[in-house]
């Protein structure tokens, strides 16, 4: 088939590519012109691992371009897939750009008696596809198929899904749809279109609320004063209810999620409920204990250095999470923020930001460090690096990826969420 994608971003360019891979014709439709040239010579124009290699396969065979040209790439296309941004503005879902590629596509459609199917592949909420998509693009096929890939892990996850939802509300987009995904060896979950809308923010919702909750359980147990979070969860995580599954990696107390996409959809879906005349209790909870935890890393640091004024202080970690570039609603934002606020000079790092200092150049003379990506670089530092580098080696550890003891025997003040 031939396809066009809406938006070269990371669920874009990333199921483009992984359409290709099983032999569709695939144009990644874009607007900025540098971007563009780099993914028609293989490169990713942002971080994801594997994602060069493939493009860089796909372009080989001829099965994957990029183009500006939206009207005639879409002209050209028998499925359309909209896969452009939806922040969220001012605690509600912002769908400038989810009207805008629906109007163009309308636009470029408009007098075509060819059948084409155009799937929102963007996360819109319950609604949105019938209501704004549908009367914008004209009288084709429709259907919404949410993204489920993990930045990070997008490649894996996109070329070998766990589930493919369709959400379709007439036949013949759900053959056509059936079509497109036909070679990806998964269950195919065919719903309606508010429901696979649904399914995403619901997905979303649960991963963030057990985040939450692990932290919940992190600053019950801090205050306590004699319980270490990471020992519960030793004790919790092997259960075989959850023991080997991937949701253990959403039950680590931190400083909190960030990233583009659960901090939006909690409070989008928080926004809807309410809409709708639903409390939301569990998703107000779950972003309250998710903004606030940020600021325990910095309360932990007052706890021990008192006023902050004129305080070095090391900030380990800019991106949301390790193995991406993104920084989109990254915790570290918060922190800094109010370390500045304190009075404190902050100095970070990251392996992926360009023009942060290294590793050693923050932690040299720094009163104090804080971990706040868990990067594999930050887990393999020695705490005697942090004792010969630092003025006073005070670790604030929001990951717990140290081992608090060997940190303390070290001489390291050491302290983190759920010590
Ligand atoms: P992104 O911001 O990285 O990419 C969106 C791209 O769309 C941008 O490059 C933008 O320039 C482009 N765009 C916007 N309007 C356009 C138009 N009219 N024509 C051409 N290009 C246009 O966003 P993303 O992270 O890829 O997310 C896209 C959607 O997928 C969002 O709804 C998001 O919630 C959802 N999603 C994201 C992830 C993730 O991990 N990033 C995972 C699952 C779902």
């Amino acid at each position: 088939m031939n396809v066009a994608v809406i938006g070269t971003g990371y669920v874009g360019l990333v199921t483009g590519a992984a359409l290709a891979s099983v032999g569709h014709h695939v144009v990644c439709v874009g607007r900025d012109v540098k971007k563009i040239k780099a993914i028609n010579s293989g490169k990713s124009p942002f971080f994801e691992s594997g994602l060069d290699a493939l493009l860089a396969r796909q372009r080989k065979m001829k099965r994957l371009r990029a183009s500006d040209e939206f009207t005639k790439s879409v002209q050209q296309s028998d499925v359309i897939i909209i896969a452009v941004g939806t922040p969220t503005v001012q605690n509600a879902i912002d769908l400038t750009a989810i009207r805008e590629a629906s109007k163009q596509i309308g636009v470029a459609l408009k007098g075509s008696t060819k059948y084409r199917l155009i799937i929102v592949k963007s996360t819109v909420l319950p609604g949105v596809t019938e209501k704004i998509v549908k009367p914008a693009i004209g009288p084709f096929g429709l259907a919404m198929s949410p993204e489920f890939l993990r930045e990070g892990n997008a490649v894996g996850d996109a070329l070998e899904p766990d589930r493919i939802v369709i959400g379709v509300n007439d036949k013949k987009s759900a053959s056509m749809a059936q079509k497109l995904y036909a070679k990806f060896d998964c269950p195919k979950v065919v719903v309606n279109i508010a429901t696979a809308e649904m399914t995403k923010y619901a997905a979303n919702a649960l991963f963030a609320t057990m985040i939450s909750f692990a932290n919940e359980i992190a600053n019950i147990s801090q205050a306590t004063e004699e319980i270490d979070v990471v020992d519960v969860w030793r004790g919790v995580h092997l259960d075989r209810r959850i023991k080997g599954s991937g949701m253990l990696s959403y039950m680590y107390s931190g400083c909190g999620y960030g990233g583009s996409c659960f901090p939006k959809d909690t409070k989008a879906l928080k926004k809807f409920a309410l809409d709708i005349g639903i409390k939301p209790d569990i998703l107000q909870s779950v972003i309250e204990t998710n903004e606030s935890q940020p600021y325990r890393l910095v309360k932990l640091l007052k706890q021990e250095l008192g006023n902050l004024s004129k305080k070095r202080i090391a900030v380990l970690g800019l991106t949301f999470k390790p193995n991406t570039d993104d920084t989109r609603e990254s915790p570290s934002f918060p922190v800094i923020a109010e370390l500045k606020k304190a009075g404190a000079s902050v100095i970070s790092h990251d392996p992926m930001i360009k023009n942060t200092a290294t590793i050693q150049e923050v932690l040299k003379n720094a009163d104090a460090a804080i971990v706040v990506t868990a990067w594999d670089e930050y887990k393999q530092l020695a705490a005697t690096t942090f004792k010969k580098l630092m003025k006073s080696p005070v670790v604030i550890d929001g990951r717990r990826i140290y081992n608090k003891k060997q940190f303390t025997d070290a001489g390291i003040v050491y302290k983190g969420i759920g010590v």
